[in-house]
């Protein structure tokens, strides 16, 4: 099952309050079309101050598969760290920052906007998924394929009436 454990639209919507309350303490964003557009070389903003206000309740990573180049501005306009070539789904970036950290699971949460990438990656490492609907329809390339894989398990939870795209759920 990949449904996710919470949807909401943007990163803005989520009840970060709930997340505290339920014992989070570690939120990982993804960051292409969840923190920021493809091509928003620097971090916008409103993001900013976003992460800025978490930072005071939670600890906060990045954990992307794009390049460290592309990180970089973003890491440092929000002075975190962030994982690069994370090869989502696979889990590597998770067990490098739960030992770093001496983090448990079930205190992580993975935010991103695609299910075969993001809310796998979670899913595997077992901890909680908050998918978000992706900012814009551009992507990488290598995620093209990815949001055809989406498609086909978004439309699967549809017709079992589990999941629906716009119906945002905590
Ligand atoms: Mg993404």
């Amino acid at each position: 099952m990949l449904l996710p454990d919470m949807y909401k639209k943007t990163i803005f919507d989520i009840n970060y309050p709930l997340l505290k309350e339920r014992g989070i303490t570690c939120l990982i964003f993804d960051l292409d079309n969840t923190l920021a557009l493809l091509d928003e070389k620097e971090c916008p903003e409103a993001v900013i101050s976003l992460i800025a206000k978490l930072k005071k309740d939670f600890k906060v990573f990045i954990i992307s598969n794009n390049t460290k180049k592309r990180l970089k501005p973003y890491e440092e306009a929000l002075e975190i760290e962030a994982i690069s070539f994370a090869l989502k789904p696979l889990t590597k970036g998770f067990r490098q920052i739960i030992k770093k950290y001496n983090l448990k699971k079930a205190e992580m949460v993975m935010i991103g906007d695609q299910i075969p990438t993001d809310i796998l990656a979670g899913k595997r490492f077992k901890i909680m998924t908050i998918l978000v609907d992706a900012l814009a329809k551009k992507d990488l390339k290598i995620t093209s394929f990815n949001r055809l894989i989406e498609k086909r398990i978004i439309s699967r939870y549809e017709k079992k009436g589990i999941f629906k795209k716009g119906e945002y759920y905590e």
